[in-house]
């Protein structure tokens, strides 16, 4: 059920909806937007009698949701979620970028790429600290000794730290050291992280699952939004197909089929969705051009000597030339929505 209120509805109203909301025992998600606020339900496992709000000051409509999600719709709000990090945006005009390496190896490797990513203008650093890897053999990442030096990366180069939580105890430090939480795409369905991820304060990425339909996607950031976390950023990351020549299918048609039924922004990874440098570039000016709010790029000093996802990783300076690149195509095609608007109303 979705409550949308009248445009000029009072603060009082909105209280006095809400306050129904839980005295019958549900919980309610107030979103406010450019013209008017709407109220969104959940808690309820049946159908909620919507005649009860439809008298209430300030109602404009009572909505059955028939869909399986409710808070991600644009029904609940028709204006893009912007997320914001400290003075950093995602889903605004602007094109964020989310780079660095795979894995937080060492202080001189760390450093080296966040001082390129900082250079490229970029708000964003990604640094894990743990890795889910397939084989229990491999670097599973640097562990808690990483934070000292995320910790100098975020003084010195005031850039905002994107850390994967593999499990829920990881979420508590990401909150003491980082900006963003991001779940994996191996974490997608682990419902007791992403309730985790959705008590806390800060935005969570949320990657596709491998093997993930957009509405099991989609679903899985209803998770965190129920909990009440807004701030969320859709990451599509390629699939599990047939195809031998990548890593995964990147699956760029998933931009469009979220913008009309999601407000939260979506970035495109490129480099896990290829596995391979020589085709980060290219995609990633594909994800630019189909209206993707962001990218997330891996980049590494040395990527030859690379702990984890050494083939996919650009050079320093094939990452610079890709930042120009997307940066091009961004400047084009941005206002194109509108010009395609005005034309078809014209
Ligand atoms: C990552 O971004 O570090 C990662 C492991 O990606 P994914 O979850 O998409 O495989
Ligand atoms: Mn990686």
């Amino acid at each position: 059920m979705l409550i949308v209120m009248k445009p000029n509805a009072a603060a009082g109203d909105i209280d006095a909806v809400i306050k129904v909301i839980e005295a019958i025992g549900f919980r309610a998600h107030a979103m406010p937007g450019a013209t008017r606020t709407a109220i969104g339900i959940t808690g309820n496992e049946g159908p909620v009698d919507g005649r009860r709000f439809e008298n209430l000051p300030g109602v404009a409509e009572v909505i059955r949701v028939t869909k399986p999600y409710k808070l991600i719709t644009l029904d609940l709000r028709p204006d893009k979620t912007v997320v914001r990090v400290g003075d950093a945006t995602i889903g605004d005009s602007g094109l964020a970028i989310i780079a660095g390496p795979c894995a937080i190896e060492s202080r001189d490797q760390a450093f080296a790429v966040a001082k390129a990513v900082k250079q490229s203008g970029t708000r964003f650093f990604r640094a894990c600290v743990w890795k889910p890897r397939t084989s229990p053999y491999t670097f599973q990442g640097l562990g808690e000794k990483a934070w000292e030096i995320i910790t100098a990366i975020r003084e010195q180069f005031g850039l905002k730290v994107v850390t994967e939580a593999v499990d829920e105890s990881h979420v508590d430090l990401i909150e003491k050291y980082g900006d963003v939480i991001q779940i994996g795409a191996r974490n997608m369905q682990n419902f007791s992280l992403l309730k985790r991820a959705g008590r806390s304060k800060l935005p969570v990425l949320l990657k596709r699952g491998m093997a993930a339909t957009l509405e099991e996607w989609l679903l899985a950031a209803e998770y965190i939004m129920a909990e009440g976390n807004y701030n969320v950023i859709l990451c599509e990351r390629g699939v599990r197909t047939f195809a031998q020549h990548t890593r995964n299918t990147l699956d760029l048609a998933s931009v469009p089929a979220i913008r009309r039924i999601s407000h939260l922004p979506v970035i495109v990874d490129p480099s896990h969705g290829t596995g391979t440098a020589y085709m980060v570039t290219p995609l990633a000016r594909a994800g630019v051009a189909v209206g993707a709010d962001g990218l997330m790029i891996e980049v590494h000093n040395q990527p030859e000597l690379a702990l984890s996802d050494s083939a996919q990783a650009l050079t320093l300076s094939e990452y610079a030339q890709l930042i120009e690149e997307v940066r091009a195509i961004r400047d084009v095609t941005a206002p194109l929505p509108a010009m395609a608007r005005k034309k078809a109303s014209s």
